[in-house]
């Protein structure tokens, strides 16, 4: 069977004009002055697929449009304004309420107002939100744009969604209390917007991590055309799930999705500005790794010994 990005590449991947960013990238790129471009992706939350029919909707509306913010994050975009279309099954006006509550708490708080959209009926919720976004052209963060050398960054902190997404499918068993803690980061994700806004004049290539670290920085080293090698040990870690089994550990680290944190390349001459700029805004940032001439993304140990997982990150159609 063919993947998600496999069916993309197929049917939906014609050439655009010059000027324009097509397909492929977080967003799709065109130019409005000489100087500036808007950016804009649409991203779909269904019921079942994404969320559970039992989420909190005030968070749900937090998180249909973060994982929008994320994508302006990860091209270094600063968010105009939004479009939200929503199908659903039934008028629950309470619930309504709640989502709309929720939704338009993170488009105050990073300035990007809902603009317009559609409602329907349909046979499950189904939430597209589109975001557009304003950027220099010449501060984009590309995938296409890492290079050999560049030291890789991460905001934040990977592993907590893909555990309680785990433990609330019933997968795993962890404690109560640490399941109410890393559930927040699953259901309300909280990608750093106005850092990533000012961060495209010091760094080179950038993604969000959405399905997974690896597959994501794959991405970015099949669209710059290059490898790179992350040190297992310098993943930043959430707190709470320090000490859980080693190989549910690293599968939660590399593969685990929905972390809507942003993964950057930068020349290692740009670290201490990075570091002064992530402290500015009270974003956290590892140095992670670098990038290669080979064609592979490898995790080394600290022995340097080659422990990359064979599983994926996430994929609709696999
Ligand atoms: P992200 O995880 O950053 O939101 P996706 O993995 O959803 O991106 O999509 C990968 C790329 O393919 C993006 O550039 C997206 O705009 C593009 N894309 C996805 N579906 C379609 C489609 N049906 N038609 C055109 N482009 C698409
Ligand atoms: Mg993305």
């Amino acid at each position: 069977m063919s993947g998600e990005f496999d069916l993309i590449k197929r049917y939906f991947s014609r050439p655009v004009p010059e000027g324009y960013i097509g397909p492929g990238d977080d967003c799709a790129v065109f130019q409005v002055r000489d100087s500036h471009v808007i950016a804009t992706s649409i991203d779909t939350l269904v019921e079942g697929v994404h969320f559970f029919s039992d989420t909190n909707p005030y968070y749900l509306g937090r998180k249909a449009l973060a994982v929008n913010l994320s994508d302006l994050a990860a091209m270094g975009a600063i968010p105009l304004g939004c479009l939200l279309s929503l199908s659903l099954p039934l008028v629950n006006e309470e619930w309504l309420q709640e989502f709309a509550n929720g939704f338009y708490s993170l488009s105050d708080a990073y300035k990007c107002p809902l603009l317009g959209g559609d409602t329907t009926s349909g046979d499950t919720v189904s939430i597209s939100v589109t975001v557009f976004g304003q950027a220099k052209h010449s501060a984009l963060m590309k995938r296409s744009a890492a290079k050999v050398g560049d030291y890789i960054w991460l905001t934040g902190n990977l592993g907590a969604p893909h555990i309680a997404l785990q433990a609330m499918l019933g997968n795993i068993i962890i404690r109560d209390n640490v399941l109410q803690t890393i559930r927040q980061c699953l259901e309300n994700p909280n990608p750093p917007v106005i850092f990533a806004s000012q961060l495209g004049v010091l760094a080179n290539a950038a993604i969000d991590i959405s399905d997974g670290l690896i597959q994501d920085i794959e991405h970015i080293t099949a669209a710059s055309n290059c490898g790179a090698v992350i040190n297992y040990n310098s993943l930043p870690v959430h707190p709470s799930i320090a000490g859980l089994d080693s190989h549910l550990m690293q599968e939660a680290l590399l593969s685990g999705g929905d972390v809507y944190q942003l993964c950057f390349t930068a020349n290692p001459k740009r670290s201490k500005l990075i570091v002064k700029l992530a402290e500015m805004h009270g974003v956290s940032v590892s140095h992670i790794g670098h990038i290669t001439d080979g064609h592979n993304v490898v995790v080394n140990d600290s022995k340097n010994i080659v422990i990359r997982t064979s599983k994926k990150g996430f994929d609709h159609f696999q």
